[in-house]
């Protein structure tokens, strides 16, 4: 995907743009991902903040994740579907729910993040880069070499 991209909820009423390209489309196996997701994994398209423009108003969950700093997530208040996360650790990014997307198939995923983590019975991509925790800034190294 080179472009900018739309998405929105189930029921339209929250939509967004993105002007800009993902810089990172990542698997994360996380629990509060699975827990939040309907499956084994949520598959993060991450953005900057800036290039984000949400219409609509979203509901968010607050909690403080492993780093000790906060992460929001944030769905559409009527129909629940999950819209974006922030993280705090990541701050001037977007992770945007790849499910969320107007044409999901145009995304390409480039790694896999606490690999570690997935269930049994979750098939991997074994063409990705995986790596059994976070490791983000890692990845980012890898994707710029
Ligand atoms: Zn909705
Ligand atoms: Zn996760």
């Amino acid at each position: 995907m080179n472009e900018g991209f739309s998405g929105g909820c189930a029921c339209g009423a929250v939509r967004y743009e993105c002007t800009d390209p993902p810089r990172l489309v990542a698997h994360c196996h996380c629990e509060d991902c699975r827990r939040s997701s309907g499956t084994g994994h949520t598959t993060h398209v991450v953005v900057d903040e800036a290039a984000f423009h949400l219409t609509g108003s979203v509901t968010t969950f607050r909690r403080v994740g492993e780093t000790g700093l906060s992460v929001e997530r944030s769905f559409c208040p009527t129909c629940g579907s999950h819209i974006v996360a922030r993280y705090a650790v990541r701050a001037g990014s977007v992770h945007i729910r790849a499910s969320s997307l107007d044409d999901p198939n145009a995304l390409s995923p480039n790694l896999i993040i606490y690999a570690s983590r997935a269930l049994d019975w979750t098939s991997m991509d074994p063409a990705l880069p995986a790596f059994p925790e976070m490791a983000v800034d890692s990845a980012r190294a890898l994707l710029e070499q």
